[in-house]
């Protein structure tokens, strides 16, 4: 059935990355096995302050995911129940579950169809007076339109946490997604650009309260053991998954470099292509490529092209098939109080929704491989 013998070409192998840092992280490992202090350790305050000093935050607070992250950071930035926060459907679905954790409402805008980000001119017309914050997502690793949205907060006195669990590394300018708005929310899951060996996450802050708050509700919302202000959260890192992450936290931008030359490769050798529109950079800030995703002609094309792949043993993945307005999650039943709000189509999501479809991108992907995808792809069209 398989015309093509050559071995599978998986979206990442992180098997692949593993023997660049084996001894540094088994050495780390065990030494922090020796050491014991597995709650909150040397090794968790070490990666906070090293992350911080990356992107150039005054706090880093590590969290159990990147879903928590997102959740302790609307809470901290004052979203109560009831509020409305402005996000974009085409994302995982985390950034909106985490809105309705505190019982906000998320207010879906449309996106862009060229950097698939959210739309300020969108985000613009959803503005009422019972939205709290707005929540860009920096999806794909591209940083999302910081400057129009900044500006959109300022003038209604919103604030703006940003979903970064795509975008480590990131930034507009010389300033790192996570610290453009009042706080960051970042994902270390394994797949992600800066990823652990299991769950894991941070809230990113400038704001010394707001770092207080999150240090806080981590820890069952105590500021001193065994007394408790207020009702918090068991959502530590991991003390190993600080080892490993501060290790890789040093490869980082040499694994964003790679995920680059890898979407520089594929969008050259794919231009020009029928039906084929390649991922857009906007330029309004520096791509860490965590998805390589371009846009096929329409919904049949891209099954076409998928199951083309397939039988070339490559694979390929729909991020996102459903935008998040449209999910069963987000429909309230009738006599049900409001759990979103969107307008009644969001056009460019739907149909992005449709159209896209992602290629493997890691930044070890053999040469070899990366032309065998173009080929494939090539030989379609
Ligand atoms: C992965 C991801 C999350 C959630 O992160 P977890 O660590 O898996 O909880 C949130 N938002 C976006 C855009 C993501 O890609």
């Amino acid at each position: 059935m398989n015309p093509d013998h050559h071995p599978a070409i998986p979206m990442v192998d992180l098997t692949a990355q593993y023997p660049l840092i084996r001894e540094a992280i088994e050495r780390g490992l065990h030494s922090a096995l020796d050491e014991a202090k597995f709650i909150l350790g040397p090794n968790v305050q070490a990666f906070e302050s090293d992350v911080a000093h990356y992107l150039g935050a005054t706090h880093a607070i590590g969290v159990a995911s990147g879903t928590d992250a997102l959740h302790l950071a609307l809470l901290a930035a004052g979203v109560r129940e009831g509020d409305e926060v402005i996000t974009t459907p085409f994302s995982f679905i985390s950034t909106a579950e985490a809105i309705r954790y505190i019982g906000a409402i998320p207010v879906f805008a449309d996106i862009d169809p060229h950097s698939f980000n959210l739309d300020p001119d969108s985000v613009a017309g959803l503005i009422t007076a019972a939205t709290r914050a707005i929540l860009p997502v920096h999806l794909f690793g591209q940083p999302a339109n910081m400057p129009a949205l900044m500006q959109l907060a300022s003038d209604h006195k919103l604030v703006l946490v940003e979903d970064c669990a795509q975008s480590f590394g990131a930034g507009v300018d010389n300033t790192m997604t996570g610290v453009m708005g009042l706080t960051g929310a970042f994902s270390f899951f394994p797949s992600k650009n800066l990823g652990g060996y299991g769950d894991g996450g941070m809230v990113t802050t400038n704001n010394a309260d707001m770092a207080a708050e999150i240090v806080a509700l981590r820890n069952h919302g105590s500021r001193e053991r065994y007394y408790h202000y207020r009702i918090g959260f068991n959502s530590r890192l991991d003390e190993l998954q600080a080892v490993i992450l501060r290790e890789k936290l040093a490869h980082i931008d040499a694994f964003n470099a790679s995920r680059r030359r890898l979407a520089h490769f594929y969008t050259q050798a794919l231009s020009g292509l029928n039906g084929i529109t390649p991922p857009h950079e906007d330029g309004i800030g520096h791509h860490v490529y965590h998805q390589y995703t371009l846009l096929c002609e329409d919904e049949a094309h891209r099954s076409a092209l998928m199951e083309h792949l397939g039988r070339h043993n490559i694979a390929s993945a729909v991020y996102y098939p459903v935008p998040l307005h449209r999910q069963e999650a987000f429909q309230a039943q009738p006599g049900e109080p409001v759990i979103s709000k969107s307008p009644a189509t969001l056009p460019v999501a739907e149909s992005v929704a449709k159209r896209c479809l992602s290629l493997p991108m890691y930044p070890e992907l053999p040469d070899a491989d990366a032309q065998r995808v173009v080929e494939a792809i090539r030989s379609l069209a």
